[in-house]
């Protein structure tokens, strides 16, 4: 799914490495998660030890492996990064784990898809520092016992639900990542523009802001979209005229919502009477994968109140109608209001 405002990272967002806050005092925003983690991080350095496993959990886009790879720098360790689905055999994650040093942070991304096998594999590494390890096959087979260097794993993921309990229980460190404000969100911008060597203006940054649907990757991708029509139409200091028009070029509308979120709450309310629907019902219609669905669309218009979660299915709140122009139903159970004099 390529889209303008997906949380998600596409293939050609390379440079975004070069816009990655390098300390936890250059990362904006998510001031609990940060205090909590300095307060670890201390207590992990102080008793040279390694940092207890962290979880970070949230939308794509919102800074997990930024986080994941400022907390190695800030422990002074090495940083390996992997990730679930690549992890398709236990001897991948093996290689891995026998090559770290004492202290070091290894990220796995996307951890809700790591294959049984591998999970298995994981849990004495993460509990015991030792590795369990089947060498041949049948009679002839037998196990061996390896000792790792204690490690700290990072661990990313969207959902935290799809985590089976075992796994989520052994890390000592939850930390639940939330949707950036708008101001926190300018200052990522600001910071951003400098260092592509931009002049964005206060009222330029807040204007990207307030549609970057509370993620500091979208608001990445919108400066840089920004910034190629403001280098088309020759603007030098961008301003909120020029922010907005070419936002408004890119379809991205004064809610953050684009053409894919307009579909979706579209195909909820004509499609299916403003719901209960299923999700997967819901992603057939607008033809997107299901977990694109419940990770990058759905997150955000439910923080926004555009729909709820209900155990029967998703429905369209209020503001839904209102945002799309259209008139919402009278709330079930009440008749609608006649006019008793007529
Ligand atoms: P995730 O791993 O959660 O999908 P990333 O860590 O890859 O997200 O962050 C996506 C982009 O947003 C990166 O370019 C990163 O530099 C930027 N970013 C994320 N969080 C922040 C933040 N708090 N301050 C500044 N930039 C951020």
């Amino acid at each position: 799914m390529t889209r303008i405002v997906s949380g998600d990272a596409q293939p050609f967002e390379g440079h975004d490495k070069a816009l990655r806050p390098q300390t936890l005092g250059e990362f904006v925003g998510q001031e609990q998660v940060k205090a909590n983690l300095r307060v670890f991080i201390e207590g992990a350095k102080a008793r040279s030890e390694a940092l207890d496993h962290v979880l970070l959990f949230g939308p794509p886009g919102l800074g997990k492996t930024t986080l994941a790879q400022i907390v190695a720098r800030e422990l002074g360790v090495n940083f390996r990064a992997t990730s679930g689905p690549v992890l398709a055999k236990a001897g991948d994650l093996a290689a891995i784990l026998t090559n770290l040093e004492p202290r070091d942070v290894l990220f796995i991304d996307e951890i809700h898809r790591l294959a049984a096998n591998v999970e298995e594999i994981l849990y004495p590494a993460m509990e015991d520092h030792v590795l369990d390890l089947v060498i041949g096959e049948g009679p002839s087979a037998r196990s061996i016992r390896i000792d790792l260097a204690p490690f700290t794993l990072v661990a990313a993921t969207t959902r935290a639900g799809l985590l089976a309990t075992p796994l989520r229980d052994r890390f000592g460190i939850p930390l639940r990542l939330e949707f950036y404000t708008h101001d926190e969100l300018a200052w990522v911008l600001k910071g951003a523009a400098a260092k592509m060597g931009l002049s964005l203006a206060d009222e330029g940054a807040a204007e990207i802001a307030c549609r970057a649907r509370g993620t500091p990757r979208v608001a990445g991708r919108l400066l840089r979209r920004v910034r190629d029509f403001a280098a088309a139409d020759g603007v030098e200091l961008i301003g909120r005229k020029a922010a907005a028009s070419a936002l408004a070029r890119l379809d991205v509308d004064e809610m953050g919502l684009d053409s894919l979120d307009r579909r979706y709450l579209r195909a909820l309310i004509e499609n299916y009477a403003g719901g209960p629907a299923g999700v997967e019902t819901l992603a057939y219609a607008i033809a997107e994968a299901r977990d694109a669905v419940e990770d990058v669309i759905e997150p955000f218009l439910l923080q926004q109140g555009f729909i709820q979660r209900t155990p029967r299915g998703r429905m369209a709140a209020a503001k839904a109608y209102a945002h799309l122009g259209l008139t919402a139903p009278p709330p079930a159970g009440r008749p609608p209001a006649t006019d008793l004099f007529e």
